[in-house]
C-alpha cells in the first residue's frame, strides 16, 4: 500500500485487445528513477501478454538460460536507468563492487582503443545507419555486459527494460549474428523500453535520450542525478500518449 497513494486509469489496444489498468501510484511528485519499479512491471506484462499471444500462434520462445548472447549487443538504456545501475553496483558489497567497476574499466579501455567511446556517446544524434553501423561494430567485439556471470545475468531483477523485451523465436544459433534476417524476435504489445525515454524528454528540452549501457555507470558517476521532481502521473501520462502510437 502506498502512502499518499492515487490509482492512475489507462486503457489503450493492443494486438486488438482493449486493455484497462489501475496502476496505484504515489501523489506526491517523485524523480523519474523512483517511476521504474512500476516500468519494469509494466514491461513484464506486455512481455507476458506478448508471449501467450505468440504461443497461440505455436510459436515459443527460444532464449533460455545459459544463452547470452544478446548479452554482448550494444544495449540502450533510458539515463534513469544508468542512475539506477550505477546505485546498484553503489550498494553491493566492496569485492563484487569492484569487480563490476573493473569489468567496466577493461570494456572501456577497448572501446577507446578502437575510438568507440565518441560514436557511443553520440548515439542520440546519429542516423540510424550510423547507429546499425555501431551496433554491428560493438558486437563484433564480443564484450560481455559487465553484468553478465557464468552466462546469466546478475541483475535479472532489476535488469534495464532493453534487456526484459528482447526474446527471440528463432533459433537460438542464429544469434551468433543478430544483424542477419533469421532472427525473429517476439512482436511487443507495447515496447516500455522505447517509450519509457519519453518520460525524461522534457529534462532535454524536448530530446530524446538513450544511454549505452557499457557507458551508463560512469556517465552516472560523472553527472549526478539532478532531475526535478515531478507527478508521477503526469509522467505515465507521457509514456503512454506515446505508446497508443506505438503498440501493435
Ligand atoms: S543487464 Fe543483464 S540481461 Fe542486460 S545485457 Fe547485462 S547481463 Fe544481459
Amino acid at each position: 500500500m502506498l502512502m499518499d497513494a492515487t490509482t492512475f486509469s489507462v486503457e489503450f489496444k493492443v494486438f486488438d485487445e482493449q486493455i484497462k489498468a489501475e496502476i496505484p501510484l504515489s501523489a506526491e511528485p517523485i524523480r523519474s528513477i523512483e517511476l521504474l519499479p512500476i516500468l519494469q512491471q509494466l514491461s513484464d506484462s506486455f512481455v507476458e501478454f506478448s508471449i501467450k499471444k505468440i504461443n497461440q500462434d505455436g510459436k515459443s520462445i527460444t532464449c533460455k538460460s545459459g544463452c547470452a548472447a544478446c548479452c554482448r549487443q550494444l544495449v540502450r538504456i533510458t539515463e534513469s536507468e544508468s542512475y539506477l545501475l550505477y546505485e546498484l553496483i553503489e550498494t553491493m558489497p566492496k569485492k563484487r563492487r569492484n569487480a563490476i567497476w573493473q569489468r567496466f574499466d577493461d570494456a572501456i579501455e577497448i572501446l577507446e582503443e578502437l575510438g568507440l567511446i565518441e560514436p557511443l556517446e553520440d548515439i542520440n544524434d546519429m542516423s540510424s545507419e550510423e547507429n546499425q553501423d555501431l551496433d554491428e561494430k560493438y558486437f563484433n567485439l564480443k564484450i560481455p555486459c559487465p553484468f553478465l556471470e557464468k552466462e546469466t545475468c546478475s541483475i535479472y531483477h532489476n535488469r534495464p527494460l532493453a534487456c526484459r523485451e528482447y526474446l527471440v523465436t528463432s533459433s537460438a544459433d542464429n544469434c551468433s549474428n543478430p544483424f542477419q534476417e533469421t532472427i525473429e524476435r517476439v512482436p511487443l504489445a507495447g515496447g516500455i523500453s522505447v517509450v519509457a525515454a519519453q518520460i525524461d524528454e522534457p529534462l532535454h528540452s524536448g530530446y530524446v535520450r538513450y544511454v549505452p549501457l557499457i557507458l551508463a555507470p560512469i556517465l552516472a558517476e560523472e553527472s549526478p542525478d539532478e532531475s526535478q521532481v515531478r507527478i508521477a502521473s503526469e509522467m505515465l501520462t507521457v509514456m503512454f500518449e506515446r505508446l497508443r502510437t506505438t503498440a501493435i
